[in-house]
């Protein structure tokens, strides 16, 4: 569990801080009511995973649409909303105090609730991308189509297929939001990283890479060639919110704040409002 020391700490880090950037996963939503898709009553104890591939979609567009609306009504039941963890990143940002979010969550909360910078690894499944012309649109609105009948749903502009802006399984991680991201964890001075056990590929490597800076001379594309030996030092500071020790810890991160990111961001704002006089 964690202490007012550490909260003290990572808000002063904050505040000494210039170029900051948070890394969020799973566990930044599952306090919104978002199931953890891999959990036990997760949706792929409902769901073959094996049907949300890339290839499957190409193969039957239709097909995926149908189990979309199915599953579609149940996220939408659950009505998700942002949670005080994102509030705070959100806050953070309109105080200069956060540069950008980069997410491996498709729930699309962090925009939600106002941050603007928000780097997507996996899409976001708010919009529909046209397989033809990249055109984007509301998912509500090819949820509209599909349930009166359009299967697949079709792009408005060139009659392409729809489909969802997350990216499936097997489908490549966009080339932007990889350049983009590598490019913040090697410029950050400050990586706070919320909800993530940061074993998957490739938000796996950030902490890492702001850690060590310009130690990389980095491809996103498998082909890391360190120019020297790693020296941790000179890199970013990485603070670790999570609910409990990761590979990160003690490793990678300089420490971990243990609990539920949706208590602990609110006081580690609340604290550098403070020290910043608000
Ligand atoms: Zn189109």
């Amino acid at each position: 569990m964690y202490t007012e020391e550490e909260i003290k700490k990572a808000a002063k880090d904050i505040v000494g801080a210039e170029k900051i950037v948070a890394l969020t996963g799973a566990g930044i939503s599952t306090e919104s009511g978002i199931p953890d898709f891999r959990g036990t009553d997760g949706l792929w104890t409902k769901y073959d995973p094996d049907d949300f591939t890339y290839s499957k979609f190409l193969q039957d567009p239709a097909k995926y649409w149908k189990m979309s609306l199915e599953l579609g009504e149940l996220l939408l039941s659950l009505e998700p909303k942002p949670n005080l963890a994102h509030l705070a990143l959100a806050r953070l940002e309109e105080l200069g105090k956060l540069r950008c979010v980069i997410t491996q969550n498709v729930d699309g909360l962090h925009q939600v609730a106002g941050n603007t910078e928000v780097i997507e690894f996996h899409g976001n499944l708010r919009r529909v991308v046209c397989i033809a012309c990249g055109e984007r649109f509301p998912h509500d609105l090819a949820m509209e189509k599909a349930s009166n009948g359009e299967l697949p749903p079709r792009c408005d502009k060139c009659k392409g297929i729809l489909k969802p802006d997350a990216v499936l399984f097997e489908e490549p991680i966009p080339r932007y939001a990889l350049d983009r991201s590598l490019e913040e964890a090697r410029n950050c001075d400050l990586m706070i990283v919320v909800g993530t056990s940061a074993v998957v590929y490739p938000a796996a490597e950030l902490p890492r890479i702001a850690k060590e800076r310009d130690g990389y001379h980095a491809s996103f594309f498998g082909l890391y060639q360190p120019r020297r030996v790693m020296d941790y030092k000179k890199g970013a500071k990485v603070i670790e919110i999570n609910a409990e020790p990761t590979p990160l810890t003690g490793i990678v991160s300089d420490y971990l704040i243990e609990g539920k990111a949706g208590e602990i961001l609110p006081k580690i704002l609340k604290e550098v409002e403070r020290l910043l006089g608000f």
